[in-house]
């Protein structure tokens, strides 16, 4: 996920006992989505990037390595960060409003993004950083333990964890708990729809709207995640989009107004889309934060070309974290940053405005 993993200081799960972090402890969970290429040679099939790799090797993301011909998954129950989180940290805005969620993550990525805001996690290695034990089992165990309904895969890149977030999803579904993952959405098809037969949600990064910034910024390529993000409204899973607003990167009006469009005519105008501030960080320690008249004024050009739920995000207290009905403008749900979320006029026995009885869509409850 490119957005904050700041305020992690409380609400850590499972400090004792066999969830017990410790550095190094990594999995050698069997891969799925890949295949031989001679020898010992393998071919990984996950992400756009078709890792060929050798014997003793890993591919780009440094999640899965090539062990005797063998690929094999680093990360698998094996999460470095483990909180209680609002549902609206993800942020989903139409998903269960106020609910709180398991919010787990490995380490590793598949991009490179020089503006990550998760890269303790996301741009190290698993044997790096501070993992838990939690295989699936104890992973649904942990939050019904804590009343928990919900289990996010998020803060670095859950597909970097596929095999773990399938399996985890498919348990949790027998438990009555729904997963839903934030994603930046760089893999093949054909995990993506394995990936998504238990999800509940998934939000999805759309870094930018330019091919160029995903090769120079993040180091991948924007067609794939314009697929999965196509794809995933097909199959109906409940889906938002993020995009993280850097100035002098992706903050045109233009870039925003083609996005916009492309929403609308690909996956609906009424997708929710959350336009969130971007903080200096990483590689990118010299670009300002992004002003919130820029949100404010790039949500009116979503609005403009028909968007019909825009959201501005890391602005807590900002009028635009708020839901309003298109049609009557009532204020439905009333949001002040990521823990205050009041139902203010949503009906949500029929997910409708309480005003004007206007459908909104979303998973209410
Ligand atoms: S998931 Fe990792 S190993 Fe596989 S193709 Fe992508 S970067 Fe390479």
């Amino acid at each position: 996920m490119c957005g904050s993993a700041a305020g992690l200081a409380s609400g850590l799960v499972g400090p004792t006992g066999p969830a017990r972090a410790r550095i190094g402890d990594v999995s050698d969970h069997p891969a799925r989505f890949w295949e031989p290429r001679g020898g010992t040679d393998l071919q990984c099939r996950l992400c756009p990037r078709g890792c060929r790799v050798k014997a003793g090797e890993r591919g780009f993301c440094g999640s899965r390595e090539n062990v005797g011909g063998k690929h094999v998954v680093r990360v698998y129950g094996k999460p470095c960060v483990a909180f209680v989180d609002p549902v609206e940290k993800d942020p989903f805005f139409h998903f269960l409003p106020a609910s709180k969620t398991l919010a787990v993550g490995t380490a590793s990525c598949n991009l490179d993004c020089r503006y990550c805001q998760s890269y303790q996690f996301a741009q190290a290695r698993p044997e790096e950083t501070d993992n838990k034990d939690l295989p699936p089992e104890r992973l649904v165990a942990e939050a019904k333990r804590l009343g928990l309904k919900l289990i996010t895969f998020t803060y670095s890149e859950p597909t970097q964890a596929i095999e773990y977030v399938i399996d985890t999803a498919a348990l949790a579904k027998e438990h009555g708990i729904r997963t839903t993952v934030h994603t930046a959405a760089y893999i093949e098809p054909q995990p993506l729809l394995e990936m998504c037969r238990d999800l509940a949600a998934v939000n999805i990064d759309l870094k930018a709207m330019s091919d160029e910034f995903y090769r120079t910024v993040t180091g991948g390529q924007l067609a794939p995640v314009l697929e999965a993000i196509k794809a995933i409204r097909k199959l109906g899973v409940w889906l938002e989009l993020t995009n993280l607003v850097i100035p002098g990167h992706n903050d045109s009006p233009a870039m925003v107004k083609k996005m916009a469009r492309w929403i609308r005519d690909n996956v609906g105008a009424e997708t929710p889309l959350h336009l969130s501030m971007f903080f200096p960080t990483y590689k990118m320690l010299s670009v300002p934060h992004t002003p919130k008249e820029t949100l404010r004024e790039l949500r009116k050009v979503a609005y403009d070309e028909g968007l019909r739920y825009v959201y501005v995000g890391n602005v807590p207290g900002d009028p635009a974290e708020s839901t309003y009905c298109p049609k009557c403008h009532a204020k439905v749900i009333k949001r002040i940053g990521y823990s205050q979320t009041r139902n203010t006029g949503l009906d949500v026995k029929n997910g409708r405005c309480a005003f004007c009885g206007l459908k909104i869509p979303g998973v209410w409850r």
